[in-house]
């Protein structure tokens, strides 16, 4: 397959978004911009970077919402930078960060920031642990947390467990776009990118049997197809 030239971008509407990269144990980074709002998704390595290049430093001092999927860290390996870099900036008004129940890296990012620069913090930063699949709205934006399977090697490289992980579908004047995060083939990701407007896909396993960390190429072809649009990311390079 061709590898994918990042940043992808898609939009409709006032609604877009744009995949600075999701390379399989590198980085991944994401915004999502509906209106005036502005979200980012997995702030993985180079996160900065990325929103400095698309945006104007008033509109990342506004960025509401931070949405984790899982707490690897090609996914949130650009927390600490993102919240010391808004703490120098002098943000003022709140972040939330949405993170799957159990995603221990965020609670502890999260700590420690707390203990380096307490009492220097110049905005409130507001934890949201998602425990099952409620919906909720942030800026006029519907957003639908959903189960995914996606699971890690222990340190003896053959037993396996499931990592809290998450895949996010997210509604903004009746435009729907489903990230599903990393996965293998499961049925909430199916049920979810169903009918999308768009949905961005891993296909991050690179061989022809079915696992339960990624998705293959013909797994994730078959999820897309369900969809109206679809992108293919994580693929290995
Ligand atoms: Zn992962």
């Amino acid at each position: 397959m061709k590898k994918n030239k990042y940043p992808i971008v898609w939009s409709k509407k006032n609604f877009s978004i744009k995949i600075f990269c999701s390379i399989p144990n590198i980085a991944t980074g994401i915004l999502v911009k509906a209106d005036k709002a502005h979200f980012v998704v997995d702030p993985g390595d180079g996160i900065l970077r990325d929103l400095n290049k698309e945006l104007k430093i008033n509109d990342i001092l506004n960025i509401s919402d931070v949405f984790i999927t899982h707490g690897h860290h090609d996914h949130v390996g650009g927390v600490w930078s993102l919240l010391t870099y808004l703490r120098v900036m002098n943000k003022e008004t709140p972040l939330v960060v949405h993170y799957p129940k159990g995603c221990l890296e965020i609670v502890h990012i999260h700590n420690a920031f707390n203990r380096v620069y307490s009492g220097n913090i110049t905005y409130d930063i507001i934890l949201k642990e998602i425990d099952g699949d409620r919906q909720f709205n942030s800026k006029k934006v519907t957003i639908i947390p959903f189960p995914v399977v996606h699971k890690e090697y222990l340190s003896d490289k053959k037993t396996t467990r499931q990592v809290p992980a998450l895949g996010y579908k997210f509604i903004y004047d009746n435009i729907k776009i489903c990230y599903g995060g990393d996965t293998a083939y499961c049925d909430d990701l199916v049920k979810h990118a169903k009918n999308s407007d768009l949905a961005i896909l891993e296909a991050g396993h690179d061989d022809d049997t079915p696992d339960d960390m990624h998705m293959t190429l013909s797994e994730a072809k078959s999820i897309g197809k369900s969809a109206k649009e679809y992108y293919l990311v994580h693929v290995p390079e």
